[in-house]
């Protein structure tokens, strides 16, 4: 029996972040800790030295991080080069520092033991906070960490994947840092024990179109490098060491994804207009300016959401009037975008305030957040408008405010945009003679209001994300709650019915920016419901135009006053299913490995 016939087989379910199928050799990226030697200092006379040497560690991260920088500018590399600058913060920061040496000190313990005590005590606080993207930003600390332990080991290797040919890379989580140190023409996949879907590994991943799977848990414990690995990044399974028989379907699924893929990018700059003349107008949602140049070759026609509070949760300062405007001139600047909308700061509550003004809050979802906090935040708040003004003049530029419940706070929103511009005006600041208002409408109150609401903007944008959690009382980063998380509960078709009436009652236009707007499942659902935009993650854009080119308004009006006539959940559900498995057999792939895997991790038997 050979070696590799010895070799136990895995299937792991995470999450999928980055789509395709991919199979080939584990490289386990090693975070260094197992080459690390921990011990206590025999005298206290060592201290010094061993501040010194952390020291050292710590001006060479720095000067590491600053090449990698260079060097990725140098070569036009697309990945978010402020999360380097973020590394090198927490490189300065002094607390970290402070707190590291105070355990040599108080401790007798050598520098690497006590960077690790800093890193587990971050790791503790971080793992309090509510939100899901703060608490992954654990992993910014966790990497410069690891890299004041490599140099404090000595070792300063670049990551050579040397295992001969294409790898696809284990690791606990990734770096850009990590990721521009590898050959990546190597690299054909990532899975990763930790991340979501905003984690670095899931942007650099989609960035760089490698699928990739992570939220897996205990990966880096099962693979060993040189492992065969099954990479399935649409429904999140990853099989270490396959059967024959395994990897023969997934050849097969790899060449069906990636005609599918190759089918949907055709479909990527034609409009989605419906047979019989329907035209929905398709934009992307972007966390990152970077993001634009792939939004665009998978189809945007226009942004219809830019998260702006990602430019502030990764800093530690506020950004200035420049830099907002530096930052918002890429996307009004495009000229393939046809307009940009600006979401103005969705921060507040359990997000970040550098400027300490943060309060824990027992109930951040529905505390000071969004609108709300910048109401409060004016002079904040009214650096962004000005910046969002003074972009205006180079392209065409829409507004909007999040989580709007009440009319008064669009007004006030409002008056507070009339005087950046009044302001910017008297200064002799160019600016746009005029910019689109809109108002999202993700709080249950604001659909009830939708039709005064319609008098105050020019345009509504419906965030399923958040109206689904507020309207069914759901915590949305609720793992033991997503069995209720339903976007066709009958109330949330009713509520989108309400706002889409109410807009074009009043003659506006409406949007969806949540995630249902990048569902296929939805797409004759939200067709029937007559929605004039969609707005979603870039890469599901050519699908849903493929859809909708297939479709009719006509049959999708049928299917819709059909799923409106069911009283649960379920029903409507299993209806919309059925109908769209039927109407369009391709676009919904059956998954036989999801339903073998159960959803959840299993170990298959060892082969024999
Ligand atoms: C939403 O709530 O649907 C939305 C698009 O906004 P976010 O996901 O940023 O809260
Ligand atoms: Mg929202």
């Amino acid at each position: 029996m050979s070696p590799e016939q010895t070799k136990k087989t895995y299937a792991l379910k995470g999450l999928g972040v980055s789509p395709g199928v991919v199979i080939g050799k584990a490289y386990l990226f090693d975070p260094l800790d197992s080459n690390i030697s921990f011990y206590r200092l025999k005298k206290s006379s060592s201290i010094p030295k061993e501040i010194e040497r952390l020291k050292e560690a710590l001006k060479e991260s720095e000067k590491q991080l600053m090449e990698i920088q260079s060097k990725l500018k140098k070569s036009g590399v697309n990945e978010p080069l402020y999360i380097i600058d973020v590394h090198i913060l927490i490189l300065k920061d002094k607390k970290f520092t402070s707190r590291t040496i105070k355990y040599i000190k108080r401790m007798g313990i050598n520098a690497e033991w006590a960077v690790r005590l800093t890193l587990d005590y971050y790791k503790e606080i971080f793992e309090q906070v509510g939100d899901a993207y703060i608490r992954e930003r654990i992993s910014d600390v966790q990497y410069v960490g690891h890299r004041i332990l490599r140099n404090l080991s000595g070792e300063k290797r670049e990551i050579i994947l040397d295992i001969g040919g294409e790898v696809i890379v284990i690791a606990p989580d990734l770096s850009p840092a990590d990721t521009a140190q590898m050959k990546m023409d190597k690299v054909i996949g990532f899975a990763t024990d930790i991340g979501g879907k905003t984690s670095h590994t899931a942007i650099v991943s989609r960035a760089m179109e490698l699928p990739a799977v992570a939220g897996l848990g205990n990966i880096t414990q099962i693979v060993k490098t040189g492992d065969e690995v099954i990479v399935d990044g649409i429904s999140g399974v990853v099989i270490v060491n396959p059967y024959p028989d395994v990897i023969k379907r997934y050849e097969e699924k790899k060449i069906h994804y990636s005609a599918i893929d190759e089918e949907y990018l055709k479909y990527a700059k034609l409009p989605a207009q419906t047979k019989d003349g329907y035209l929905l107008h398709i934009g992307g949602n972007i966390e990152f300016v970077e993001e634009i140049h792939s939004a665009v070759a998978h189809g945007a026609e226009h942004i219809g959401l830019y998260r702006t509070e990602f430019i502030y949760i990764s800093r530690q300062d506020l950004p200035s009037e420049d830099e907002h405007v530096n930052n918002y001139l890429q996307i009004a600047s495009a000229k393939e975008l046809q307009w940009a909308t600006i979401r103005t700061f969705d921060l507040g509550g359990d997000k970040i305030a550098p400027d300490q003004k943060h309060v824990k809050e027992l109930n951040p979802q529905m505390g000071l957040r969004a609108i709300r906090f910048c109401l409060k935040e004016v002079e904040l708040f009214k650096t962004q408008l000005r910046a969002i003004w003074r972009v205006s003049a180079a392209g065409n530029v829409r507004i909007l405010f999040p989580m709007i419940s009440g009319i008064e706070e669009i007004r006030e929103a409002k008056k507070l945009l009339q005087e950046a511009r009044e302001e910017l005006l008297a200064q002799g600041v160019k600016i746009a003679p005029r910019m689109d208002i809109g108002a999202m409408i993700e709080v249950p109150a604001a659909v009830e209001i939708a039709d005064e609401l319609a008098k105050e903007v020019d345009f509504f944008s419906i965030g399923t994300n958040d109206l689904t959690q507020y309207a069914l009382a759901i915590d949305r980063a609720n793992e033991r709650l997503t069995y209720l998380y339903e976007p066709l509960h009958p109330a949330i078709l009713r509520m989108i019915k309400r706002v889409v009436d109410a807009a074009h009652a009043a003659n506006i236009k409406v949007a969806m920016c949540g995630e249902m707007a990048g569902d296929p499942l939805y797409a004759l659902i939200l067709l029937g419901l007559q929605l004039d935009e969609l707005s979603m993650n870039h890469l599901a854009i050519p699908r849903i135009k493929k859809v909708v080119r297939d479709a009719t308004v006509e049959e999708s009006k049928v299917l819709l006053k059909k799923a409106l006539s069911f009283g649960t959940s379920q029903e409507v559900r299993a209806y919309v299913q059925e109908y769209m498995m039927k109407r369009f057999p391709d676009e919904f792939v059956c998954d036989d490995e999801q339903n073998l895997l159960n959803n959840h991790k299993k170990v298959l038997p060892a082969k024999k």
